[in-house]
């Protein structure tokens, strides 16, 4: 078996047939990582010796004929924000680099329980701000089919590593469209939970009322097989729910997809977007109705507001979040103690030289909208426009239940492309920002075939496009059902 080929459901099958043994894939996926890695970067920490013996003790199983998890053995990249005991956690921030971690994520203890296998932690932008993984504190991911591309991101280093089949599939967080954008730039699939599906316990916290947890992988099915293994209530998450997920999340039926109506909003084509995107966004609607599905055309009319509300609201929780980070025991920080006077200007050179542009000019925002006789002005209004953005869904989904739309306004851009600019680089998550403002859920899919003449308007080399399928509350199960039969079309 290549590695190429390895989805989980294939790893499951071939396991239980003894084509491998996981011991043997696992050694493999590190050996390809040693040479393919140097090229793209997608991995800030491996740890082999753990993955090995958690390797062995899926095969042990399978030589003993217990009963096998789908997920047991299979090799996982997992984002460097959600902590796996004993292994480094740095939020890719300098400010973090010595730190490792001391208990499991909550998602991290549900996938031992199945038996996965963890190949390493990821790169990803400082603290899971940004679209292009070029905040990070330590280096840059290249996009497996351009190296002159980014990744996207913050999760650039889990699509990346999915991408250049690096990791059977990888997880990745969400506040913003970090999952789905950089699943889009790399070709693979990106889901991001309705908000309280999944627990936030042992994520290195960004903005709280927008984050989640989810998963990249190469298929829609697999997508499915991770989020039900990683959902539902826990006691160390209060915004999680006790969710009742079931059997349709894995084997959704033709006949209750094709009963599906979905809204196509106007405020998401519109004249910005690269008319490549159009063409590859169209043609998966296409591919849909010859599923027999029905569209509708929609109107969110409070989009226009959603990027301005989220730099608000995400930057005000980010400045509380991020104000326990003093560098003092968990970077590499020299501390000259003869030039340091007193306990404040050890904090400000710790977190002057801890974190870098990006986290602060955030840290500053954020403060500056929370600070008194702004509040009401910025933070309280954006919190109105929130409301008002979520209504928009609410309405919506009393005509339709699914909403597609593209992902961002354009494949993967360049290097250097947008890092001078921040607007320009918040510009390209105005498609999924609106989704974490009112919590649903939403799924990146690769569209079939753009990777030729429809991304061709800004490279000569194909690179994907992929396209968003935003769900009702709790009901991942229409957008992962929509897009496995998408899957399944022969095109
Ligand atoms: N790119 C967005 C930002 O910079 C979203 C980040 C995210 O989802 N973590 O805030």
């Amino acid at each position: 078996m290549h590695l190429h080929d390895l989805t989980i459901k294939k790893f499951h099958e071939g396991l239980l047939k003894k084509d491998f043994s996981a011991l043997e894939i696992t050694k493999e996926f590190f050996d390809y990582i040693e040479v393919k890695d140097k090229e793209i970067g997608a991995y800030l920490s491996l740890a082999k010796d753990e993955a090995f013996l958690r390797a062995e003790k899926a095969d042990l199983k399978i030589a003993k004929d217990e009963p096998m998890d789908a997920l047991s053995g299979v090799p996982l990249a997992i984002k460097d924000n959600i902590l796996i005991d004993g292994q480094p956690a740095t939020a890719a921030s300098k400010i973090l680099e010595n730190y490792k971690a001391v208990y499991d994520a909550t998602v991290i203890k549900k996938l031992k329980a199945v038996g996965a296998v963890f190949l390493g932690k990821t790169n990803m932008d400082e603290f899971a701000m940004g679209s292009s993984t070029e905040n990070s504190g330590f280096k840059l991911t290249k996009n497996p089919y351009d190296l002159e591309r980014v990744p996207g991101g913050s999760s650039g280093g889990s699509a990346a590593a999915v991408a250049a089949h690096m990791a059977v599939a990888a997880f990745g967080s969400d506040t913003g469209g970090s999952i789905r954008q950089p699943a889009s730039f790399c070709g693979v699939v990106g889901l991001k939970p309705t908000y309280g599906a999944v627990s936030r316990h042992g994520l290195i916290a960004m903005a709280s009322s927008l984050d989640q947890i989810g998963p990249f992988t190469k298929t829609v099915e697999d997508a499915a097989i991770l989020f039900k293994t990683i959902a539902g209530k826990d006691q160390f998450d209060s915004t999680s729910v006790e969710t009742n997920y079931n059997d349709e999340l894995l084997n959704p039926k033709l006949e209750d997809v094709k009963k599906l109506t979905v809204g196509l909003p106007e405020e998401y084509f519109i004249s910005g977007v690269e008319p490549g995107v159009i063409k590859a966004v169209e043609s998966a609607i296409n591919q849909f109705k010859s599923l027999g599905i029905n569209f509708k055309k929609i109107s969110l009319p409070h989009t226009k507001y959603a990027l301005s509300c989220y730099y608000i609201i995400m930057p005000a929780e980010v400045s509380a979040n991020l104000a326990r980070f003093d560098g003092i025991r968990y970077s590499k920080i020299q501390n000259p103690k003869s030039k340091i006077q007193n306990l404040l200007e050890l904090y400000k050179r710790q977190r002057s030289e801890g974190f870098g542009p990006e986290v602060k000019r955030r840290i500053i925002l954020g403060t500056f909208v929370l600070s008194s006789g702004y509040y009401d002005a910025y933070y309280a209004k954006a919190q109105k426009a929130r409301a008002l953005i979520k209504k928009d869904f609410d309405e919506a989904f009393k005509e339709v239940d699914v909403i597609l739309t593209p992902v961002a306004p354009t494949p993967a851009f360049k290097f250097g492309e947008k890092t001078s600019d921040p607007l320009a680089m918040y510009l390209s998550d105005i498609f999924t920002i609106p989704v974490n403002l009112a919590g649903l859920p939403a799924i990146s899919i690769p569209v079939k075939q753009a990777t030729s003449d429809m991304s061709r308007v800004t490279s000569h080399k194909p690179l994907p496009i992929g396209f968003q399928l935003i769900g009702k509350h709790w009901r991942e199960a229409d957008i992962l059902g929509m897009g496995m039969f998408y899957e399944r079309l022969q095109i």
